[in-house]
């Protein structure tokens, strides 16, 4: 299966100098080919296929108002129009509803003052990581990698990323065999929440940490300063660094969060079920924000990755098992409940149950009885968020 490692990069000043012109020429790719797609849609002509788009590059190299794209690696500008050609597909299968989950938007125009700046060089671009640690990347050089833990095998491609914060870092893919750990028999239904992050059936609650919550206030902090900042004044122009180095914070704050407990579920439990938050129904409320402030999708992401890298089951349940409605003792639909009652007594069996515990074992339950269905419960083919991410026209610092 396919996974991503994430590393800081130290390029020279050189190095960031060449890596600007790669950012910039992928861009000027990117927007031509977007643009050129659009101008067709209007005029009524036929959708530009991949394969023209291609030639027209290559064309492009020639005249004398593009001449300077020769001066960066060429699979680095192949890359830009893949992702434009993803981002359509993606956008096209959104429409038709071929695609699930939120309603993708079409391709917008990527600008130099984009959060994030990305570049791709895929293995024939010859990318190579050396004996001495760096990391030599075509017309640009060999860059100063931190090796925060060892590389599991060759990468088939390597993503180069400046964020909000000047930082560079190297994101490859590569294909990891999976290892199962030794069977347990322990199961686990997750629900996830907003009061805690995520209530296990066994009654355990899980708060985000306090140093995810301390990184958080820091942001809410730092965007207000923003807020008070005279606009096109060098006050805001730091302000809004720091609002984005509070930004880069939280996110690294969070995905360690995630990765710390997603990798004890998997390690304890040989089945985990979580409830399919694909969020459309929820992107629909109020409660949309915190949805994606809360990260669910980014955690139950990881726990599918790691329980098929680790060989363990993991099922998603539909939204409209009423989770919380249902007793769990003995199966007696109660009714739906507001939001604030935290704690209810079924009225058939005398049960009390904690909101949230009750449908984290309803969620098990739902789980086993999944398995049992002899070709239902399985997930769709794992797709890392990372690649969904680098496809598509939203932005993200995770
Ligand atoms: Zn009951």
């Amino acid at each position: 299966m396919q996974l991503r490692y994430s590393y800081r990069l130290y390029p020279t000043p050189c190095q960031r100098e060449a890596l600007g012109r790669a950012f910039g020429c992928a861009r000027v790719v990117f927007n031509d080919a977007l643009a050129a797609r659009r101008a067709a849609h209007e005029a009524g002509e036929p959708y530009v296929t991949d394969a023209a788009m291609s030639a027209r590059l290559t064309a492009s190299k020639g005249t004398p108002e593009r001449a300077w794209l020769s001066e960066v690696s060429s699979v680095v500008l192949q890359q830009a129009l893949a992702d434009l050609n993803t981002a359509y597909r993606n956008f096209f299968n959104s429409v038709s509803g071929k695609r699930k989950g939120p309603n993708v938007s079409p391709p917008r125009f990527r600008s130099r003052k984009d959060s994030r700046q990305a570049i791709r060089f895929t293995a024939n671009a010859r990318f190579k990581v050396l004996g001495n640690g760096r990391l030599r990347l075509p017309k640009v050089g060999d860059v100063e990698v931190r090796w925060s833990r060892p590389l599991p095998a060759a990468p088939s491609s390597v993503t180069v990323i400046r964020d909000a914060t000047g930082r560079f870092f190297a994101s490859f893919v590569l294909a990891v065999t999976p290892q199962a750990l030794p069977e347990t028999d322990g199961e686990c239904g997750i629900d996830l929440g907003l009061g805690h992050f995520a209530v296990m059936d066994d009654g355990t609650k899980i708060a985000a940490p306090r140093f995810l919550r301390r990184a958080e206030k820091k942001l809410k902090h730092a965007q207000k300063d923003l807020s008070r900042k005279e606009k096109g004044s060098r006050n805001r122009e730091k302000a809004r660094v720091k609002v984005a180095r509070a930004h880069a914070e939280v996110a690294a704050a969070r995905r360690d969060f995630h990765h710390k407990l997603s990798t004890r579920v998997i390690r304890e439990n040989q089945a985990v079920t979580v409830e399919d938050l694909s969020v459309r129904g929820l992107a629909r409320t109020r409660l949309a924000k915190s949805v994606h402030d809360a990260g669910w999708s980014a955690f139950t992401g990881m726990l599918q990755y790691k329980a098929r890298l680790y060989g363990r089951d993991f099922r998603k349940i539909g939204r409209f098992e009423p989770t919380s409605q249902v007793c769990s003792a003995c199966g007696v639909k109660d009714g739906p409940k507001p939001l604030s009652v935290r704690e209810w007594t079924c009225k058939q069996c005398g049960t009390i149950h904690d909101r949230d515990v009750n449908a984290a074992r309803n969620i098990l339950a739902a789980g086993r009885a999944d398995k049992s269905n002899a070709c239902g419960g399985r997930v769709r083919p794992l797709v890392t968020a990372a690649q969904a991410r680098e496809a598509g026209s939203r932005r993200g610092a995770a």
